[in-house]
């Protein structure tokens, strides 16, 4: 078993702004791993703001000696080793554990959501991303968004309600937002959600500073919407504390290490009754798809990354109607183009 992999910057097809920065290309690492002439393909897409980079995902793959294990069947065992290697780097040992799951399902012939016994037709609609913009642009990102059923509101800036009110102006269609921790004041907050919700918001993701627990609980606790955790929750050791914070969590392969510790949130997260949502970063369709092989488990989705970039390496997992289409390829279900 070799693992390989290369540098590669994603160019978004707009400039993306959301409560903490703006930016045009997001750095990503492809990662191959090659087993009797079967190819499995990862991804560790890394925004800056998380803290890996080119440079250090490239510096923790190269401390990896997959030749120690007999199969990449063996998955439990190369990813505890991986785990060991160092702490952190959560996006690079998403790209192995990616690049691990569709080496296996190429081998075993099936794609994994068949593996895990889901239903295909309950792949969920993915919402589709309108960062902050002026209204002109925003009307216009609307209208490009024609195919989508539901759409995601970056908010948590100066002009909230006006953002809400433009898209109003020309689509009926259900929103959710997400404030990326932009609200200092819960109850300016709480008075803002009741708001939303007359306007038709589904749910609210991260309202508040991720710090501020208490806040976050009592927001939770009086909102008429669902409040979900993303900043504040990245792997499966987060989710038991957030019970009673959070209605639900936002869970990204990128942040917790892959599909394999995915699952394991998800499941943890049902058993706490909570909500979940399966989103993802701006990304090829490497990690789209593989983040849609759980879809059916969620119940939301927020899978537009690969949509939102011009030079995709992959073709993979497709959106109809705005509606997740799982195909029947083996592995995460990707050819690379
Ligand atoms: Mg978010």
């Amino acid at each position: 078993m070799k693992l390989s992999f290369k540098p590669y910057d994603l160019q978004l097809k707009h400039v993306f702004t959301i409560a903490s920065n703006s930016r045009t290309t997001t750095p990503v690492i492809l990662v191959e791993i090659k087993y009797e002439g079967v190819v499995g393909y990862g991804e560790a897409s890394m925004p800056p703001y998380l803290g890996e980079s080119h440079i250090t995902a490239a510096d923790f793959l190269s401390k990896i000696n997959l030749e120690q294990f007999a199969t990449p069947f063996l998955l439990d065992d190369i990813l505890t080793y991986l785990d060991g290697l160092a702490d952190g780097n959560y996006a690079a040992k998403a790209a192995v554990d990616i690049a691990l799951h569709d080496l296996v399902g190429k081998l075993t012939g099936q794609p994994w959501y068949k593996l895990w016994g889901l239903n295909p037709e309950k792949a969920p609609h993915t919402s589709f991303t309108i960062g902050m913009d002026r209204p002109e642009v925003v009307r216009q990102k609307v209208i490009e968004a024609d195919p989508y059923t539901i759409l995601k509101v970056k908010l948590g800036g100066v002009n909230d309600m006006e953002m809400i009110e433009t898209i109003r102006s020309v689509t009926d269609k259900p929103l959710c937002v997400d404030v990326n921790q932009g609200w200092n004041d819960k109850y300016q907050a709480l008075d803002l959600i009741h708001w939303l919700k007359e306007k038709g918001i589904a749910f609210v993701e991260q309202p508040m500073s991720k710090k501020r627990l208490d806040d976050n609980a009592w927001l939770t606790e009086n909102s008429p919407l669902p409040i979900i955790a993303d900043e504040a929750v990245q792997t499966v050791n987060d989710v038991l504390p957030l019970n009673g914070v959070y209605s639900g969590i936002n869970i990204k392969l990128m942040k917790c290490g892959g599909m394999r510790a995915a699952h394991k949130m998800i499941i943890l997260a049902r058993c706490l009754n909570m909500k979940v949502m399966i989103g993802c970063m701006t990304a090829t369709s490497c990690t789209i798809s593989a983040a849609s092989q759980l879809s059916p488990m969620v119940d939301w989705a927020d899978l537009d990354g690969n949509l939102l970039i011009s030079n995709d390496p992959f073709k993979g997992v497709t959106i109809v109607n705005g509606k997740v289409i799982l195909n029947d390829k083996p592995g995460i279900g990707i050819e690379k183009l």
